[in-house]
């Protein structure tokens, strides 16, 4: 583990890559690739993957991921796991260690891992409630970070469990707060589904908002993402004390959150699809997405 400073021994001098050009060629015109706040909004085209792993490879960068998977939600472990085998961080320079959060250890399908990789299996109590699992996660995440990650992590990325890799996920998406855009919302205007009661600690009043961040993904570097995880741990029990379940629950108090400590890097939906929508023209490659489920099979509570 090595702290997140660019690395100090520079480029091969002997790599080539193509001229960057400011006057449109080769650029995303289609799409936003920037925030207001000058974030980078990451779509396919905007970055050059070998350019960025270059920059990285003297880093050995390791990265944590989280999934929870209680109840029926097991059954995604294998292809979510298979498939990030085969496309998140791939190569020798990365460390990745899964930390599957699960009620049943056993149901946990052992995967052939590249070297480097690693998984670990973290036993938690299931839930009658598919809400308190979902919301429950900040907490885990929270205590994870500071029994076991710190000083052991330069970055983690957490996960839902109910999805697919299907393209590359690399060291474009590192930064100190990284959030991926709701594939629903990303082309409504602000009418998005925030909480709006005033009592509620994710409250987002009508004329507020950026986007709408899709909680199934988010990631970063440890302080960052454990300033997010406990606020919006805290947030929830606040709301709980006064009887109120934000909307979206760990959603809700997500959008909050980002609302108030801008992402310092936006995925597009091309990290964050969902298998059930049409495939969109700006849309140039999926890279991770959301299976088709029935709800009323693999939840404990409808
Ligand atoms: N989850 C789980 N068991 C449940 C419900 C949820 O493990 O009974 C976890 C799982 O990781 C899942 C995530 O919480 O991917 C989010 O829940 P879900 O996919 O149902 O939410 P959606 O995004 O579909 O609203």
């Amino acid at each position: 583990m090595h702290p997140a400073s660019p690395s100090l021994t520079g480029l091969d001098s002997n790599l080539r890559f193509d001229q960057p050009h400011i006057l449109n060629g080769g650029w995303r015109t289609d799409v936003a690739a920037v925030t207001p706040w000058l974030a980078p909004i990451v779509w396919d085209a905007t970055f050059d993957p070998a350019l960025l792993d270059a920059m990285h490879k003297d880093r050995k960068v390791t990265v944590a991921v989280t999934v929870f998977a209680i109840g029926k939600y097991t059954q995604f472990l294998k292809d979510f796991l298979e498939t990030a085998e085969r496309h998140f961080f791939v190569g020798s320079t990365f460390n990745i260690r899964y930390y599957v959060f699960t009620d049943q250890p056993a149901e946990v399908p052992s995967i052939d891992m590249g070297a480097g990789r690693e998984l670990v299996i973290r036993s938690v109590p299931g839930s009658n409630r598919w809400q308190e699992i979902t919301a429950g996660r900040m907490k885990m995440i929270q205590a994870l970070i500071e029994t076991e990650l710190r000083g052991h992590a330069d970055y983690i990325f957490c996960f839902d469990v109910d999805a697919k890799f299907h393209g590359r996920w690399g060291t474009e998406t590192l930064g100190e707060l990284v959030a991926a855009i709701h594939p629903g919302y990303y082309a409504t205007e602000r009418t998005f589904p925030y909480e709006r009661r005033p009592a509620s600690k994710a409250y987002m009043a009508p004329e507020d908002g950026d986007y709408y961040y899709q909680a199934a993904v988010f990631g970063g570097e440890l302080p960052y993402v454990h300033h997010l995880v406990s606020t919006c741990g805290h947030n929830f029990e606040l709301d709980a004390q006064q009887g109120i379940e934000a909307l979206w629950q760990d959603e809700s108090h997500f959008n909050r959150y980002l609302w108030i400590h801008k992402p310092t890097k936006v995925l597009s939906p091309e990290y964050l699809w969902q298998d059930f929508h049409p495939r969109k023209p700006e849309i140039r490659i999926i890279r991770f997405s959301s299976v088709i489920k029935d709800y009323t099979k693999i939840r404990p509570n409808v």
